[in-house]
């Protein structure tokens, strides 16, 4: 399950920056997925439930946004790709609408972690 991989370094991540802030809880975690990432919500949810049990960061409060994909070809075109046929393979290719060469992927791959709330006790 590719989810699974790509969530455990989120999480990862997550609780390294918490652990650094000394948080004693994680509240909130605002995703950024890449559309060309191809990646399952309900996947990346279930993986994100189970890899945070035990952790401070179980029960925080996963928002997942989807970051809109573009391509740039080699005929000048930037901006959507046509709709990949198949998209159950990891790196389907994505076509230029308008020549419809094999375009590059400019934006849209990769999952950011934007943004996580903590809950810092004080001192
Ligand atoms: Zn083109």
């Amino acid at each position: 399950m590719h989810e699974f991989s790509v969530m455990s370094q989120i999480v990862e991540v997550i609780l390294d920056e918490a652990g650094r802030r000394d948080a004693e809880r994680v509240e909130h975690v605002n995703l950024d997925v890449g559309e060309f990432t191809f990646l399952g919500e309900e996947q990346l949810r279930f993986a994100f439930e189970l890899l945070t049990k035990g952790t401070i960061a179980e029960d925080a409060e996963l928002v997942i946004s989807e970051k809109e994909g573009t391509v740039q070809c080699e005929c000048g075109y930037s901006g959507k790709p046509e709709k990949p046929e198949d998209i159950h393979i990891l790196t389907p290719l994505l076509k230029c609408p308008e020549c419809g060469r094999i375009a590059r992927v400019k934006e849209g791959l990769g999952c950011t972690v934007r943004d996580i709330s903590l809950v810092v006790p004080d001192v």
